[in-house]
Formats: C-alpha cells, sequence, structure tokens
C-alpha cells in the first residue's frame, strides 16, 4: 500500500552528483521537501520519517500547513464570543413555613377528596405535590399532613394499572396461543381429509 500519493523515491543533484532520495509534496501548499535517505527503499519506513520530522501523514500536509491551520483554530476559539455562566435558578424554596388554620383545613378538605384512604393512594393522578400546587401551599406540608393524616402512600395506581394490563395482555397472548393450537389441529384435519378424498377420487 502507497503511503501517500505525494511521496516519492526520487532522484536529485545536489553536493555535484545525483543522488537518491525521497520527496514528499505538501497537498496543502504544494512545497516540496527532499530527505537524502540513501539507502532508505522502504516507502512505510520513509513515510514514517516525514511523520517524525513533523509532516501530517494521513493527509500528506507539511509542518508549517499544520502550524498554520493550528493558529487558525486558536485564533478562531478566541473570537467565539465568551460563554457567560448562568446564573444557577434559585431553587424555589420549600421550606417549611407555618401554616395558617385555613390552609391546614384546606389541605385536609383536599385530602379528603383526593386521597383514596383503603388503597393507601392518591386518586385521579392527584399527589402531594399537584395538591400543594393547587393551594399554593409548599408541598412537603400536605405530605406531613398526609402522612399524619393517611399514613405513607402504599400503592402506586398508575404502576397498579400497569401491571393489571400486563396480566390481561398475558391471558390474550394465552388464548391466541391455544386458538392457534387448534387453528393447527384444524387445518391438518381438512388437509388429511382433501388428501383422502383424492386418493378415492383417483383409486
Ligand atoms: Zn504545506
Amino acid at each position: 500500500m502507497k503511503a501517500s500519493p505525494n511521496l516519492h523515491r526520487d532522484n536529485q543533484f545536489s553536493g555535484n552528483r545525483w543522488r537518491k532520495c525521497w520527496t514528499i509534496k505538501c497537498s496543502e501548499c504544494g512545497k516540496e521537501d527532499t530527505k537524502f535517505w540513501v539507502d532508505l527503499e522502504d516507502e512505510q519506513i520513509a513515510a514514517k520519517n516525514f511523520g517524525n520530522a513533523g509532516w501530517d501523514m494521513r493527509f500528506t500536509v507539511c509542518p508549517a500547513c499544520i502550524r498554520k491551520a493550528r493558529n487558525k483554530r486558536l485564533k478562531a476559539r478566541q473570537r467565539k464570543p465568551k460563554v457567560v455562566p448562568m446564573t444557577p435558578l434559585k431553587a424555589v424554596p420549600d421550606e417549611p413555613r407555618k401554616l395558617t388554620r385555613d390552609e391546614r383545613s384546606k389541605i385536609r378538605d383536599a385530602l379528603e377528596q383526593r386521597f383514596d384512604d383503603a388503597h393507601g393512594c392518591y386518586r385521579d393522578g392527584y399527589s402531594d405535590q399537584k395538591i400543594g400546587k393547587d393551594l399554593n401551599i409548599p408541598w412537603s406540608h400536605v405530605r406531613d399532613i398526609r402522612e399524619a393524616a393517611f399514613g405513607a402512600i402504599e400503592s402506586d395506581p398508575v404502576l397498579d394499572g400497569l401491571k393489571s394490563d400486563l396480566a390481561q395482555a398475558i391471558e390474550m397472548l394465552e388464548a391466541h396461543q391455544k386458538e392457534g393450537k387448534s387453528l393447527r389441529g384444524l387445518f391438518d384435519e381438512l388437509s388429511k381429509r382433501i388428501a383422502d378424498h383424492d386418493k378415492r377420487l383417483r383409486s
């Protein structure tokens, strides 16, 4: 495999005589470089040597062009507008503040309406957070009052719903499999009857 289309074994007149050398041509600026590695015949090693001398041997680019490109990249980076660090959004303080008697009773009313005490879960997709939002009260208070009055949330209605859907899907799948088996039986039976009938007709 050729190391680079721009790398050639060459003969050049140097020091009053023709000498074997390697020439390489920059694919960017076209500048040539010559090295008098006299006994070096292996192109891969010549390419490696140019690489060690600062050439980019993937694209055959001379060290000067590499430097130029690097400076250009640096300048472009400096020209980029400075990223202004975002001031972190202040977390909405959800610090417990004293509730008024009215707020407490509002929370209790909402819990009465939205919490399913029997199943230990909220109804209708409600949550401590949603009640807090509805009443404009830090939801940690809702949680505290709910835990005191009804205890911890024991089940997740969404998860329970999904589980029951999955169970139903499994049941349906099993029914389909049974149906498939009986269809297969019917198919075999009909095939056999057709074959028998065919045989009778021919005999
Ligand atoms: Zn160049």
